[in-house]
């Protein structure tokens, strides 16, 4: 490709709404353009990354054994309104009706299509196991659609969906689906976690976000570098500590103290001079409609997605000031375990507390010296606080390390709530129709890119991994008008195309500083500049990622090369 030629409109400045590096990054080097909020154009460049990462996704989805489809993304209203998720999914799915008053919606994803094909198609366990994919367009409107590509409205995934006659099969495609999205991720050279995930009302076990690790990641993971546990921290367990021994022996009397407008957790420490950690914190939830209070330590917070977990199925939501009043007959701020007349769940880092700080029940009073099961009732100990990194891993007990990620990748097993809600239905070995055990893998496409950039940047720009990058080599003459020059650089441009590479050459009539500038700002891996040295029959070969230069002759440059590029 010929940079004169090419559609690659850089940019000095980044866009006002463009918050975090690749945003700025893929606008500025010219891989995106904004249409609307959360839609975008790929330009040129931007198509080129894309096509690489749904090459290494097919290929390896191919190699384990799944079947690529390609599926409508206009979905009919019926099938939604079978699996219950026609209203479910909320204001997310976009929904409008065709020229007959038919409705139908844009897909945000597609269980519900893929599953009416094969309750179609199959009968027998003899067609199991299944595994179909596709990469498509996929649409959500999302609430707060942000951060270019990476909370896009209209994205590009890859979704598969497999099928099986037994659940140990599922689990042994689920494994296959783990150990591909692994190499997919490891082929495109981006430093990730595997991390176990939520499994949101389905439950169970099996659900892995794959976390592309980058500091601007909506995402927080921990994990553990001596048994290699690893966990989303919507999901991070934390090891149940044993109840102190003789405890009661420690217990002091409770004392009341005057702790006038002093209320947070923080404000309580300061003013008590007690630290966090023997402060008790209480927290009102509406559990379907019914009150409960949660207590964690004071240093800690409530993990929701843990605690929706607790009471799986439940709505659960935190109560307003208005009801936490109503329901305690306490004043919010100065709660107390003590008399509460709602239940009393508390996380397990409550468990070792003694002798802690809690809330009076009354305006302006805390108590000294309280103890769980002393003066109040816990009806249960429950994980629900948010791990974070030096805690004990819960497999192993060494200290976990923290770190944000970006989820670009989701595998789950479903189980039967979409076949069984459809009817996919087989007959077994024993000639019973039974609901097929289905497990569903997504990849964000698009996600990815962004990923890809939030992860390999420098003040100068991108720094792609050469195997998604557009173009691994960039031939750079500092000087069209000599002819020398010139010569030299179409011959390496040729001679690399020729061996298979994917090659940009800078052939605009720019001054070299210029060219080098957007030569960092695209970030393609390899620049071959070629200046006044081809005299001696010598150019430069600049990495991008390190910045390193050397010299070598104008002869050798395809076999470095080869070097280089297969080596990574
Ligand atoms: P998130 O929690 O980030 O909203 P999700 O749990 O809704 O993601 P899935 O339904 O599992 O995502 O979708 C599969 C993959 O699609 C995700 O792992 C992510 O990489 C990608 N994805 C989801 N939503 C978006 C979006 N709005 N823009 C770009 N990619 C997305
Ligand atoms: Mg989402």
């Amino acid at each position: 490709m010929r940079f004169s030629r090419a559609f690659i409109p850089t940019k000095k400045e980044s866009p006002a709404d463009a918050e975090i590096p690749s945003h700025k990054l893929l606008i500025r080097a010219g891989f995106i353009r904004k249409v609307a909020s959360g839609l975008y154009d790929i330009l040129p460049l931007g198509a080129l990354v894309i096509r690489k990462i749904e090459r290494i996704i097919r290929e390896e989805m191919d190699r384990a054994g799944a079947q690529e489809v390609i599926l409508p993304i206009m979905h009919p209203a019926e099938l939604w309104l079978e699996s219950g998720r026609w209203d479910v999914y909320g204001k997310e799915m976009i929904k409008f009706k065709d020229r007959h008053e038919r409705d139908y919606s844009l897909a945000p994803t597609a269980e519900e299509v893929i599953t009416d094909l094969v309750r179609k198609e199959i009968r027998s366990y003899k067609d199991l196991p299944l595994n179909l994919y596709q990469i498509g367009r996929k649409f959500r409107d999302e609430i707060r659609p942000r951060f270019g590509l990476m909370r896009a409205r209209e994205f590009i995934m890859k979704d598969a969906y497999s099928f099986h006659a037994t659940d140990e099969d599922a689990e042994r495609e689920y494994w296959n689906m783990y150990e591909t999205y692994s190499r997919i991720f490891r082929r495109m050279g981006l430093e990730f976690k595997a991390v176990e995930a939520d499994t949101g009302e389905i439950g169970g076990k099996f659900s892995h976000e794959f976390m592309v690790i980058a500091d601007t990641g909506e995402g927080k993971l921990v994990y553990c570098e001596k048994c290699g546990y690893a966990a989303s921290t919507e999901k991070a367990e934390q090891p149940k500590p044993s109840v102190p021994e003789n405890r009661e022996e420690l217990f002091k009397p409770v004392e009341k103290v005057h702790t006038p407008n002093v209320k947070r957790i923080e404000e309580v420490s300061e003013f008590l001079g007690i630290p966090p950690e023997n402060i008790l914190k209480l927290l009102v939830y509406i559990v379907d409609g019914q009150p409960v209070a949660v207590a964690v330590r004071g240093d800690r917070e409530v993990e929701e997605t843990k605690l929706k977990q607790v009471f799986r199925g439940k709505e659960v939501r935190l109560a307003t000031d208005e009801e936490i009043e109503r329901f305690t007959g306490q004043p919010k701020g100065f709660l107390s375990p003590i008399g509460l007349k709602i239940p009393v769940y508390a996380d397990y880092s409550v468990i070792p507390m003694v002798n802690f700080v809690a809330g009076a029940g009354e305006k302006d009073y805390h108590l000294k010296n309280v103890n769980w099961g002393r003066d109040f009732e816990v009806k249960e100990f429950i994980d629900v606080a948010e791990v974070r990194g030096g805690d004990p891993c819960p497999k192993c007990g060494a200290p976990l390390v923290e770190k944000r990620g970006i989820e670009v990748g989701h595998i789950f097993k479903l189980g039967t709530k979409y076949s069984e809600a459809m009817g996919a239905l087989f007959v077994d070995e024993n000639g019973q129709e039974k609901p097929m055990i289905m497990g569903c893998y997504g990849i964000g496409v698009t996600r990815v890119m962004a990923a890809a950039v939030e992860q390999n940047h420098d003040e100068n720009g991108i720094i792609w991994p050469v195997e998604i990058a557009p173009f691994e080599v960039i031939v750079i003459p500092v000087n069209v008008k000599n002819d020398e020059i010139r010569e030299v650089a179409e011959k390496i441009y040729e001679e690399l195309k020729e061996a298979g590479f994917d090659v940009l050459i800078d052939d605009r009539n720019a001054r070299p500083g210029f060219k080098f500038k957007d030569a960092d700002l695209i970030g393609i891996p390899y620049q071959i500049i070629v200046g006044k040295g081809v005299k001696d029959g010598l150019v430069e070969l600049k990495e991008r990622k390190t910045g390193e230069r050397q010299e070598i002759a104008i002869g050798r440059v395809l076999e470095v090369l080869k070097s280089l590029v297969s080596k990574n």
